[in-house]
């Protein structure tokens, strides 16, 4: 394994396990035992990061579970306080002890303020004196480093990045389709030359670089998860790319890559190819979904992950029949129970036009 320092001399292993995508079971609950075998087993493997949030539904109490046995002591600990929920100050002190309860700790290292964008720095944030809060909680030692993920444009980062001067690290949606949307690439030197450790989500786009059409494949120096995370970590300022691994097969894939990431491995035309197949992907994607189910929150119950994923992949290889074979078994006229009340897309990290893309996936399927 690989380790990169964050500014407060801690060695974080390049390849960081995101508790978000872990496998479920038929009923739709975390496969707990699944989750304890395959995280101890990476962290065997000398992966010391674990990302988490409060957000994620069962996930921070299956990580608890997972963590025991002596596995927290080799860990840093990353969870996510989710400033969009709070409604009063005195729920940052009530979200964390309900956090380290869960999670079995008496500390999470890096504690992060969840999916900030303008809005939420603006409004949540200063409302309810979260950073005050957050250092009042790192004096009495129930945290150790403060920072953000993100979700909004280039501007936006840099009001909230320089909006504060004690922010530890930063964790921002990066890979190589991705290199000018949200903070992008420059947001990611911006924050690294402010001493920044930056962690970087969604390097596979929820999985979708990780199966490309083949004329984006052929462009790829390598097969397409190691061209995906060696490209990331080919640049000095990533600290660690976080991977949400629901199969043992793809964690022992990323652990093999993650012994050989260095900074700098890649040659400059190795570079350029990666962002042209990532051109390529762009204009080959119909919906930048990245899976996440925040907007899980649909009055409708329309499961909109799951219908974007299908559009995308009927573009990716064109077969319109098994497209629409799988879009029956959801449901019957399911994008048609949309009431466009708009509740998905104020969720939505990506900005999609959700309402809009369903009446398209109507048409598409009717
Ligand atoms: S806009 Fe449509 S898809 Fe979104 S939450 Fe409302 S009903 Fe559901
Ligand atoms: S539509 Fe947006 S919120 Fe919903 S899964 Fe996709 S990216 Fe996430």
């Amino acid at each position: 394994m690989q380790y990169r320092m964050d500014k407060n001399g801690n060695a974080l292993s390049v390849l960081g396990f995101g508790m978000m995508r872990l496998k479920r079971r038929q009923d739709d609950t975390l496969d707990e035992q699944w989750a304890i075998n395959t995280l101890r087993y990476a962290i065997d493997q000398g992966l010391n990061y674990v990302d988490t949030a409060y957000a994620y539904g069962d996930s921070e109490r299956v990580t608890g579970l997972c963590l025991q046995d002596g596995y927290r002591e080799k860990v840093t600990l990353a969870s996510k306080l989710p400033v969009r929920m709070m409604t009063c100050a005195e729920d940052f002190d009530r979200i964390l002890n309900e956090q380290l309860q869960r999670l079995q700790t008496d500390h999470i290292d890096y504690y992060l303020l969840h999916a900030l964008n303008r809005e939420t720095w603006e409004r949540e944030v200063k409302q309810y004196r979260v950073l005050e809060q957050a250092e009042k909680a790192k004096q009495e030692g129930k945290i150790k480093y403060i920072g953000f993920s993100f979700h909004d444009n280039l501007d936006a980062f840099r009001q909230i990045l320089n909006g504060y001067d004690q922010w530890d690290f930063c964790q921002i949606q990066l890979n190589y389709m991705d290199v000018d949307y949200q903070a992008g690439i420059t947001g990611l030197k911006e924050a690294h030359e402010k001493g920044l450790a930056v962690i970087i989500m969604e390097p596979l786009r929820g999985g979708t670089l990780a199966n490309v059409p083949s004329e984006v494949a052929r462009l790829l120096p390598t097969e397409p998860v190691e061209s995906a995370l060696n490209f990331l970590w080919n640049m000095p300022e990533v600290t660690v790319v976080l991977s949400g691994m629901s199969e043992f097969d793809q964690v022992e894939q990323n652990l093999t890559y993650a012994h050989k990431a260095q900074a700098g491995m890649l040659s400059q035309q190795q570079v350029q190819q990666t962002v042209a197949a990532g051109e390529t992907m762009r204009r080959s994607l119909s919906i930048p979904c990245t899976g996440c189910n925040y907007c899980n929150v649909c009055p409708q119950q329309i499961p909109i992950p799951e219908l974007f994923a299908l559009e995308n992949q009927r573009m990716a290889d064109g077969d319109n029949a098994g497209a629409r074979q799988r879009y029956a078994q959801l449901g019957d006229k399911v994008a048609e129970r949309c009431v466009g009340c708009g509740a998905c897309v104020k969720q939505c990290p990506q900005t999609i036009d959700i309402p809009q893309k369903l009446a398209k996936l109507c048409s598409i399927y009717k």
